[in-house]
């Protein structure tokens, strides 16, 4: 990748163009299904680094970098398949002055390593573009390519990668953005679990995984008993508060890829993929017993909670996930009529045994 590039100089510039273009759809495609996928803490890096795979099969480069600033720090995303990645780290760490200006000029740049020494570029390298991109105010960020050979340097280059690195951040930025208004359009606002609708809809996907793969899941409605009850002897604003704790201590006793919506005013449910039936019975118990006896306080008085628990487990007669949620409803009916503050299993109930916990 460092000799001279030899596609650039023979097809010519629409074929570049072309090809630019061709990138910067898959590139989208790509972020938006990154974006879906990707650990949060994560897509970032992930993505700047999906950047460079892109710009280095667009135009071969030594080593390609995105440096982006962000409140005062500089983070410098090198690609991955670079043999000279540290080289790169520690010398443009010392260079970040040298970057801000380029990126505050708003317009590519090539540096040679004649003109400032070789510590400027990468060794493999002999010059070094840097391609401003689009920032939020206050910040900055930029492509970096080292190359070899003057020709590659060419400003016509800059000019193809500059098109591509816009348009790959906008794509980025949007995608972010996308996110964080999903994220919140999925969020319950009083305890921070995800709203009903969100909540069906990664049920009904995890129920169809599943089902498809005959794999075991369960599912858990949650009710606080009475909670009529607490808010006229407490008030509204106690009632919030215990259904935020109730929220959190049902989240701590679940599993790690299990979830948990807020399916009503006073009623949630719980999701708990790969669950057998003693599974789910384990982790409904442990939900109620730490509800029963959590220390929920408003204005130095305890606030008791309790709550009654239906289970559901997936079986052959389950075509979807609202059959399975009828199923536990009305195990979690019998709960209650059976004296609230317990677990009852559908299954048991069907087979007319009655399987309740705590009296
Ligand atoms: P049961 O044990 O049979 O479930 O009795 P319950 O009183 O809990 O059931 P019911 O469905 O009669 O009442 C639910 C109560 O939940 C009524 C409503 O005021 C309260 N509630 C629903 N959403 C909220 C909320 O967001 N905040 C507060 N404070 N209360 C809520
Ligand atoms: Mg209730
Ligand atoms: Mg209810």
């Amino acid at each position: 990748s460092q000799g001279i590039d030899l596609r650039l100089a023979s097809d010519g510039h629409s074929a570049a163009r072309a090809r630019v273009e061709r990138s910067r759809r898959d590139y989208a495609e790509d972020v938006a299904r990154l974006v879906d996928e990707l650990d949060p803490d994560l897509y970032e890096e992930s993505i700047m680094g999906r950047i460079l795979d892109f710009l280095s099969n667009m135009v071969p480069v030594a080593a390609a970098a995105v440096a982006v600033s962000h409140r005062g720090d500089v983070r410098l995303v090198v690609s991955a398949h670079s043999q000279v990645r540290e080289e790169f780290e520690s010398n443009l760490a010392t260079r970040e002055g040298l970057l801000q200006s380029v990126c505050l000029s708003a317009r590519a740049a090539v540096i040679h390593s004649d003109d400032l020494g070789v510590s400027a570029v990468p060794s493999a390298a002999s010059c070094l573009g840097i391609v401003p991109v689009r920032a939020p105010r206050n910040e900055w960020a930029c492509v970096l390519l080292a190359r070899s050979g003057e020709l590659e340097c060419g400003l016509d280059v800059l000019d193809l990668v500059s098109d591509f690195a816009h348009q790959a951040f906008d794509a980025f930025r949007s995608a972010q953005k996308f996110r964080r208004v999903k994220r919140e359009a999925e969020t319950d606002a009083l305890t921070g679990v995800f709203n009903r609708g969100a909540a069906m809809a990664r049920g009904q996907r995890a129920f169809r995984k599943r089902r498809s793969l005959g794999a075991p899941l369960a599912i858990l409605f949650i009710d606080i008993d009475h909670f009529k009850a607490v808010n006229d002897r407490f008030g509204h604003t106690a009632g919030d508060r215990a259904l935020k704790e109730v929220a959190r201590l049902c989240t701590d006793s679940l599993r790690e890829n299990d979830f948990l919506g807020r399916y009503g005013g006073e009623e949630f449910l719980a999701v708990l993929p790969g669950a057998s039936a003693a599974d789910a019975e384990r982790v409904a118990e442990r939900i109620r017993a730490a509800i029963e006896v959590a220390d929920i306080r408003y204005e130095e008085q305890r606030v008791q909670i309790t709550v009654s628990v239906g289970i559901a487990e997936l079986n052959d007669k389950f075509t979807d996930l609202d059959t399975m949620l009828r199923a536990a409803d009305r195990a979690l009916y019998r709960a209650k009529r059976e004296g609230r503050n317990r677990v009852v299993h559908h299954r048991y109930m069907l087979r007319g045994d009655r399987v309740t916990r705590h009296l």
